[in-house]
């Protein structure tokens, strides 16, 4: 039998850690467990995670996906919030039409909530570091009555950023910014305004840090690097420019197999593969698939951490999944 061209060589090092972190677990399984313990349908406010294939194997389940609570009918189904975190408007609505809620919000989301109402309470004036827009953003703004938070998303803001009072001013940031990026912003704020007061620990989340951290050491070692993560995933994004600060020439974002563009991919012999917290494994495993059909494919794992941190399902779910 004669047998075809032999595939070329590809090493591909893999970032450990990658993909779905301890908040992302939790928002997946809290809308699973629910729909065990409740039965479909259950309601979603926003992408549980920002991620389709994750969303679309929910939808099949009987999860109903809505921006708004406006959307969900009157109902006695749950109504899950996403990681991300929402403005407190959003459960005072719920609140007010006795909607049966499950907060999934990961709980380092909800830390930056805490802190800021603190300073908040201490009559200080807020700056947010993170992207306008961003649901996270969008509800840690909104813990705070409207005008408290300033929101600095670049240097540049940093440089130009005028305080009411710059004795009283606090800073917190987005969880799943750039950790060199936001660094360099908060030296800004701090050379700016010495009395700035900051958290304890950066906001910034040891899911993002430790991706991040991972891909710095891939990247410059591999001719391409590749990024499994949806386009509006903010830590999925920040890895794909922290892989080409850090020297990969090539550095994609793709969602699933089918998104590879071959010709983009024509005569690498090293390639990096990482995922954003809320890409689910088996999206790597298909990437790295598709990869195996046309090169001889050698896997090595690159690890900059290890990780064993688990948030607990939001209480009335463990509560009802335990009365069962
Ligand atoms: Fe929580 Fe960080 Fe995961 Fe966001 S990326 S859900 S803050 S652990």
């Amino acid at each position: 039998m004669a047998s075809g061209p032999a595939r070329p060589p590809l090493k591909v090092l893999l970032c450990s850690p990658r993909g779905f972190c301890a908040g992302v677990v939790r928002a997946i399984d809290s809308v699973e467990r629910a729909l065990t313990v409740y039965g479909p349908p259950v309601y979603v406010r926003h992408e549980i995670v920002h991620n389709r294939y994750v969303v679309e194997s929910l939808r099949a389940k009987g999860a109903i996906f809505v921006e708004e609570l406006s959307e969900v009918p009157a109902t006695s189904a749950p109504v899950i919030f996403s990681a991300h975190g929402v403005p407190r408007s959003v459960p005072e609505e719920a609140q007010g039409r006795n909607l049966f809620v499950l907060d999934a919000t990961c709980p380092l989301v909800t830390k930056v909530h805490r802190e800021a109402e603190i300073h908040h309470r201490r009559g200080r004036e807020v700056v947010l570091v993170g992207h306008a827009g961003h649901p996270e953003v969008i509800g840690t703004m909104g813990q705070l009555p409207a005008g408290s938070v300033s929101l600095v998303e670049t240097l540049a803001d940093a440089q130009a950023f005028a305080p009411r009072d710059p004795a009283q001013l606090a800073y917190v940031t987005q969880t799943t910014l750039s950790v060199d990026d936001t660094s360099a912003i908060v030296e800004c704020l701090k050379a700016r305004f010495p009395a700035i007061v900051g958290p304890h620990k950066e906001d910034i989340c040891y899911a993002t840090t430790n991706r991040q951290d991972a891909v710095k050491r891939v990247a410059p070692r591999v001719d391409a690097m590749i990024v499994v993560g949806a386009p509006n995933s903010s830590n999925s994004q920040r890895l794909k420019e922290v892989a080409e600060r850090a020297g990969c020439r090539h550095a994609v974002l793709l969602q699933r197999a089918g998104d590879i563009d071959w010709n983009d991919f024509g005569a690498i012999g090293s390639l990096g593969i990482t995922a954003g917290a809320s890409a689910p494994e088996i999206l790597v495993e298909e990437i790295i698939g598709a990869f195996a059909e046309r090169y001889d494919v050698n896997v090595e794992t690159v690890s900059a951490a290890e990780e064993a941190v688990f948030f607990p399902l939001p209480r009335p779910l463990r509560e009802d999944q335990a009365a069962e």
